[in-house]
């Protein structure tokens, strides 16, 4: 075969190109329900390309040919699009991250892009290490970053071991985020860059978005957020004007539990003291081509199409949940054996106020049945059980439709003892930091009738009456939680 020449390639690579980008241009002015459903997968794309296939297909393969050497020359050299390779990128990968850029932008004009990880963990890796780099001409210089100190407990883990104390990163922690001041008082010339969780899992901290990004760029410095508990159907920082958002795609974002995934969604030309016009540039792109291409973190073509498919009915999903939540919260506040719930729905909640700045049901001014902007507070929650450790693992033990599992974001309701499975490695001063009593369960209340899970949240409770619990171990102590004694 004649070789047509490398610009022959570019020259096509642009005309799809615009293609791609008018089509998106088309979905942006769409709803959310509908960016939902359809991402970036068009009927042309699927006539022309994936035999009219109305899903957008499960690409498996390993690698992309091409037509010469010519064409293989542009696209390795990045020249043209191209997916090469599925640790690098891959047509299915190409559809969940169009979709998830598109819904983090909802409702502003930004251009965002996404890169989608293996996992939650490997986004919040990929989103922070690009920053945590040593500049050559200040090698004695020691680098901090800010961030909330109620996190996840995995992300607790990556930024107390595997950054402050494998690499001597500094994580200089905001213990009450809802504090401007605390935030303003940690940072310096060698903070690169601010980072909170919101709501936090499990202990749903929360605080004033807008007053953090606004320091964080009065520093030079990006603001990133895990809205894992969130969604973009409750809350897209990018809007607000934050650099990064991380998802734990594994989470409510999809709720089918069908596999582990992740994603990093950044605007372009964000914010930051390092000198990378690249990475300033898009960020997004620049991470899943560059470093990712050399550390491998991303996410599986199946576990890519799983999410997409899932995460279609993310709206209405999350505001069944969060109904469905506040009834439980609810009741469970009214509860004998209940010494306190924390929901940021409940209005005694003391960052209800903030919480409700923030979590609105996007689009549920244009809903038949709402025709105003709601709040919606998703579906994690927590509560503490009179009695201590023992007690809450006696009502644990006790749930029969309520999952015993570390898991959240689910279509089934499941519960989980925090201080003794997520986050039982970071230590009894670690969990009094993030507020973590052994007594505390989380609960993420699924798609089932709230009557029955009332009911079986009901059953775990009774097995309480009548008895006493005498508390012998520190409340933070995970020990707690099988030391205390039942008294009968
Ligand atoms: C679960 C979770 C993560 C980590 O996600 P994985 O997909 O499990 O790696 C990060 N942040 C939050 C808030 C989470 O709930």
């Amino acid at each position: 075969m004649k070789s047509q020449g490398k610009n022959f390639y570019i020259e096509a690579a642009r005309r799809s190109a615009e293609w791609h980008r008018t089509n998106i241009e088309s979905m942006k002015r769409k709803k959310f329900d509908s960016i939902a459903v359809h991402g970036i997968y068009s009927m042309q794309e699927a006539l022309d390309f994936n035999q009219g296939s109305i899903i957008e297909p499960i690409y498996m393969s390993t690698s992309q040919a091409y037509r010469d050497s010519d064409e293989m020359e542009a696209a390795l050299s990045y020249e043209i699009p191209t997916w090469c390779y599925s640790r690098i990128a891959n047509p299915s990968l190409y559809y969940l991250e169009g979709v998830l850029a598109l819904l983090e932008g909802y409702g502003a004009d930004i251009e965002a892009t996404c890169c989608a990880t293996a996992s939650g963990m490997g986004a919040i890796q990929s989103a922070v290490d690009p920053f945590l780099v040593v500049d050559l001409k200040k090698p004695d210089q020691k680098i901090n970053f800010v961030a909330t100190s109620q996190v996840y407990g995995g992300t607790f883990q990556q930024f107390a071991i595997r950054k402050n104390q494998e690499k001597n990163i500094e994580w200089r922690k905001v213990v009450h985020s809802n504090d401007i001041d605390e935030w303003a008082s940690l940072i310096d010339e060698n903070t690169r860059f601010l980072y909170g969780e919101m709501p936090s899992n499990p202990g749903q901290a929360f605080f004033d978005l807008e007053k953090v990004i606004e320091l964080a760029h009065q520093h030079g410095i990006p603001m990133i957020v895990d809205a894992t508990v969130a969604t973009p159907a409750l809350m897209r920082p990018l809007t607000l004007g934050a650099d990064i958002v991380v998802q734990s795609i594994s989470k409510t974002i999809t709720s089918g539990g069908f596999g582990i995934g992740g994603a990093v969604i950044a605007r372009k030309n964000l914010t930051t003291n390092i000198e990378n016009d690249e990475m300033k540039a898009d960020f997004g792109t620049y991470i899943k081509l560059l470093p990712n291409r050399d550390n491998g973190p991303n996410i599986s073509p199946f576990n890519a199409i799983m999410a997409l498919n899932d995460l279609r009915t993310i709206r209405s999903k999350v505001d069944m949940f969060s109904r469905s939540t506040m009834r439980v919260a609810e009741y469970l506040s009214q509860h004998k054996h209940i010494e306190q719930v924390d929901y940021l729905g409940l209005k005694n909640h003391p960052l209800h106020e903030v919480a409700k700045k923030y979590l609105v049901l996007v689009d549920s001014e244009y809903d038949e049945q709402y025709g105003e902007k709601v709040n919606r507070y998703g579906h994690l929650m927590s509560f503490r059980v009179k009695g201590g450790g023992r007690a809450a693992r006696d009502v644990f033990d006790g749930f029969n439709m309520i999952w015993r599992a570390t898991d959240l974001g689910r279509i089934k309701s499941v519960a989980t003892i925090p201080a003794i499975s997520t986050h039982s490695q970071q230590g009894e001063e670690g969990r009094r930091l993030a507020d973590i009593p052994a007594s505390l369960i989380r609960l993420c209340v699924g798609g089932e009738h709230p009557d029955d899970i009332i009911a079986d949240l009901e059953r775990g409770l009774s097995v309480l009456d009548g008895k006493k619990y005498f508390v012998t171990s520190p409340e933070f102590s995970a020990g707690g939680a099988s030391s205390a004694t039942l008294i009968r």
